[in-house]
């Protein structure tokens, strides 16, 4: 066989499986579309490169000390962009649902104060221009993962999207959300792995790693772990965001809170701010390992 029949035949190769990704419903989130990593930047961050982004901060805004406390130590540590619920999903109708734009206009002050952008969620296609308004990037939360107006309206925002798999969703069914945004015309998705719910117990969520190099494989979008959320516990953090990296993952988010013991959400997943020191350190020779850099 000559080279150029070689040629032809795997174009016709790439022609079958890209016919195969449309008919299931996948374009723009596919490889088969584009071939080449997706990088979005952030500022002068870029997600999806060789860097691989720390997201840190606490899981909810609770007042101005706690989120510069906060937002100080993890930009010490290295991470490069500032976590922190403004709108929070709670399970429980009476537990603490966030501050609202008041902790929007706190993350404004914390960025300000650090330099540090800022991700945030929005719970509902209506708070899309607000929350627009003060974050760097919008989050859309794993119980969201499916509520095709607010996937339809964040597809019309100029911000990146950091998009949550549904707790209870397949890999299939997390590209196909993404595939709603990026029809609208947002290029910039985050697809972010944060634990799926299966019969396990000892963890808040099992945290489903063979998801990184799958997406990795299918999408040309950066992929993300939240190992805090898949855990429910801090000792698991470090040990999940090695592995995390070992899969190939572009991008780690974490929680971190001053003082994790008061926290109103998410407390025993929080790191404690010298935690989040040591996480940095132990993840650099992972990194280093497979060619990559924190
Ligand atoms: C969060 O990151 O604050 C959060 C609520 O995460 P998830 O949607 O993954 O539960
Ligand atoms: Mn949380």
């Amino acid at each position: 066989m000559s080279n150029k029949d070689e040629i032809m035949i795997c174009e016709r190769m790439s022609d079958i499986e890209r016919k195969i990704s449309e008919s299931e419903g996948f374009k723009l989130v596919s490889r088969d579309f584009k071939s080449r990593d997706t990088i979005i930047k952030v500022g002068d961050v870029e997600i999806g490169g060789n860097s691989i982004i720390m997201v840190a901060g606490p899981c909810s805004v609770e007042n101005h000390k706690q989120t510069l406390d906060a937002a100080i130590a993890v930009k010490a540590a290295g991470a490069k962009l500032l976590r922190g619920g403004a709108f929070k999903p709670r399970t429980s109708i009476y537990a603490f649902h966030g501050l609202g734009e008041d902790g929007l206009k706190i993350l404004q002050m914390a960025k300000d104060a650090t330099g540090l952008p800022i991700v945030t969620e929005v719970m509902s296609s209506e708070k899309v221009d607000v929350v627009a308004r003060y974050a760097d990037v919008l989050q859309i939360g794993c119980r969201n993962m499916q509520n095709y107006p607010l996937l339809l309206e964040a597809g019309l925002s100029d911000k990146p999207i950091l998009l949550k798999r549904g707790f209870n969703s397949t890999i299939k069914e997390f590209l196909l959300a993404a595939e709603y945004i990026m029809a609208q015309g947002n290029p910039n998705v985050i697809l972010c792995e944060r634990g799926i719910r299966t019969f396990e117990t000892m963890t808040r969520n099992t945290l489903d790693l063979s998801a990184v190099p799958i997406l990795k494989k299918l999408s040309h979008l950066p992929v993300m772990v939240d190992p805090s959320h898949a855990t429910g516990k801090r000792e698991l953090i470090l040990p999940m965001s090695r592995a995390a990296i070992a899969a190939g993952v572009d991008a780690l988010i974490v929680e971190m809170h001053p003082k994790p013991d008061r926290a109103l959400c998410d407390g025993a997943q929080s790191l404690h701010p010298g935690e989040f020191k040591e996480l940095m350190e132990g993840l650099r020779p992972i990194a280093k390992a497979i060619g990559r850099e924190v």
